[in-house]
């Protein structure tokens, strides 16, 4: 195969605890660290291995956000992307807007294999990658916890819910990737000292045809109840008895 693009969203890093902001208005971002959406720095892995297992020639990271996203980008230029496109944007996104920039993208480099995340971790939509395979009209292996490749098909093992899923799709096609894929390499100083020199391509979401006006309004953001205090018992006669007390059990 020729071509793969990974999808590399810029997000909130997972080990920051979020606050919702005091009016309700959304999540506060302002000065925290931010990261590459840690599944797909899963599929930046993924691909990377196919191309070094001499089984596709370039790999290509796009990011779409505001002009920052360049520094993921560089993450992935770093871990050995070959080239990096960001697509400017400020303000929300929503997944299908993602998706359809994605397919001008995709469509544009006439790419052999997408890999994007299962889920981006700030909004936890997981729709991206099932909304481009619909728009693009190719298959989709979404929760890939495996990924074969041979010159026209991909063979993936999905998570579903009742254990493991193997299912061969024909290519190009979407992938997206679940946890247990693989586990993303370190990235070595000089690689980020090289990955800084490199040139990022900026494509206009104008110049691809898409609206990227929200079709959803959110009407309040809310942090989760504070989680109430355990009880400890001290055997499970007291702990059936703790259970009946509070109607959980009959
Ligand atoms: P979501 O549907 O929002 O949960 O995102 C699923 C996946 O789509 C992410 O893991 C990324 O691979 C990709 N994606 C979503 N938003 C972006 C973005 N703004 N830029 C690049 N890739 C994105």
């Amino acid at each position: 195969m020729d071509k793969i693009i990974v999808g590399l969203k810029r997000v909130v890093d997972y080990n920051v605890r979020i606050r919702v902001k005091p009016d309700g208005s959304g999540v506060a971002t302002e000065g925290l660290k931010m990261s590459v959406n840690p599944f797909d720095e899963i599929a930046l892995e993924e691909a990377l291995r196919i191309r070094e297992r001499g089984e596709a020639r370039e790999v290509v990271v796009v990011s779409i956000g505001p002009e920052d996203c360049q520094q993921q980008l560089r993450t992935g230029l770093a871990m050995g992307a070959d080239r990096a496109v960001h697509v400017p944007h400020d303000g929300d996104l929503e997944p299908l807007a993602v998706a359809r920039i994605l397919l001008g993208l995709v469509t544009r480099e006439a790419a052999d294999l997408v890999i994007l995340g299962k889920q981006a971790i700030d909004d936890d939509c997981s729709q991206t990658g099932q909304m481009l395979a619909a728009l693009w009209d190719r298959p989709q292996a979404t929760f890939a916890s495996k990924l074969e490749t041979s010159g026209t098909t991909a063979r993936v093992t999905r998570e579903v819910d009742a254990g493991l899923e193997v299912i061969e799709v024909d290519l190009p096609a979407v992938v997206t990737t679940d946890l247990r894929l693989n586990e993303p390499r370190y990235v070595k100083l000089p690689d980020i000292m090289k990955a800084k020199k490199k040139p990022i391509e900026s494509v206009t979401i104008a110049s691809l045809g898409v609206d990227p006006a929200p079709r959803l309004r959110t009407l309040h953001h809310e942090p989760p109840a504070p989680r109430q205090k355990g009880v400890m018992v001290k055997d499970v006669d007291q702990l059936m008895g703790t259970l009946r007390e509070r109607g959980v059990l009959g």
